[in-house]
């Protein structure tokens, strides 16, 4: 378990996911088109660069040679112009920043992808292997040659890489870490991710019954972990840091709502104010 961050970004006066698939299933192509290249642009699970080869290549050079790590440093900012259009200047400075976006940019993205996104089964202990022998991460993803649009307006997205998940190349190049970015095609999608992120904005503190039931499920899910340990001792020590690691998952509060008390903000925003009620003086 690791420090992690959900985020739902919703655009303000977009069409619903509901509109888009109308428009999708009639004729406007340019609109099909267009949606397709903004879709590939925010969302792709494969490296923007070339093949895993090459990029494999190119980070983990095979004789050994040190290779750039941006996982380990800050991201680089782009250099800056004043030029009105990078595209077409003939300047320096537009030719450093149109390097910056053909070249640093997409090899960094891709650098990061390769350290941090790669997926690989495995079937040992906390593997991703379930009994059923199926990946629970989901892994391999399909492969997708083309963006296709199915008659009822269903998007797939372009997949050339099935050992990685979809990345947002921007993301990735700001965070530098392991991420995981995804359109959300259809209203149901929004709704879930909605509940999802709630769910931890309001995760408030453990009830009882919800700490008796972590401490069955680490007993049900290591029924082998007498066998596995040096003793009785090592075995007890596990089941306990397991327990102790379920029930902090279960308090941990929001982002957002630490951030809030971080830098002093309120933890909640209202379109109308109220006068604080204390219900304890009334009462007592
Ligand atoms: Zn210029
Ligand atoms: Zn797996």
């Amino acid at each position: 378990m690791t420090l992690h961050l959900h985020i739902l970004i919703w655009i303000s006066g977009y069409w619903s996911p509901q509109r888009i698939r109308e428009k999708l299933c009639g004729e406007d192509n340019d609109f099909k088109r267009e949606l397709i290249e903004y879709l590939e642009s925010c969302q792709t699970g494969s490296f923007l660069t070339g093949t895993i080869d090459q990029v494999k290549e190119r980070v983990m050079p095979l004789d050994g040679s040190p290779s750039y790590d941006p996982t380990v440093a800050l991201p680089r900012a782009p250099p800056k112009t004043a030029c009105n259009d990078f595209t077409t200047c003939d300047c320096e400075l537009c030719g450093a920043v149109r390097h910056w976006v053909n070249v640093t940019f997409p090899s960094t993205v891709d650098n990061i992808v390769y350290r941090s996104n790669r997926h690989k089964c495995f079937m040992q202990k906390d593997g991703c292997i379930n009994k059923d022998g199926v990946c629970t991460a989901r892994f391999p993803r399909p492969i997708f040659q083309e963006t296709v649009v199915d008659k009822d307006g269903r998007i797939a997205l372009k997949k050339l890489e099935s050992s990685i998940n979809t990345i947002s190349p921007v993301i990735s190049y700001g965070f530098a870490c392991n991420t995981d970015a995804t359109s959300l095609s259809s209203g149901t999608a929004v709704a879930a991710t909605a509940g999802y992120v709630t769910d931890y904005l309001v995760k408030m503190g453990v009830k009882t019954h919800q700490i008796f039931s972590s401490v069955y499920d680490v007993f049900e899910r290591n029924p082998d972990v007498w066998t596995e340990s040096k003793s009785r001792s090592d075995a007890a020590r596990r089941l306990i840091l397991k327990m102790a690691n379920s029930l902090t998952s279960k308090m941990e509060i929001g982002g957002p709502m630490a951030a809030m008390y971080l830098i002093g903000n309120p933890d909640h925003y209202s379109s109308h104010s109220f006068v604080s009620f204390y219900w304890k003086s009334v009462t007592t």
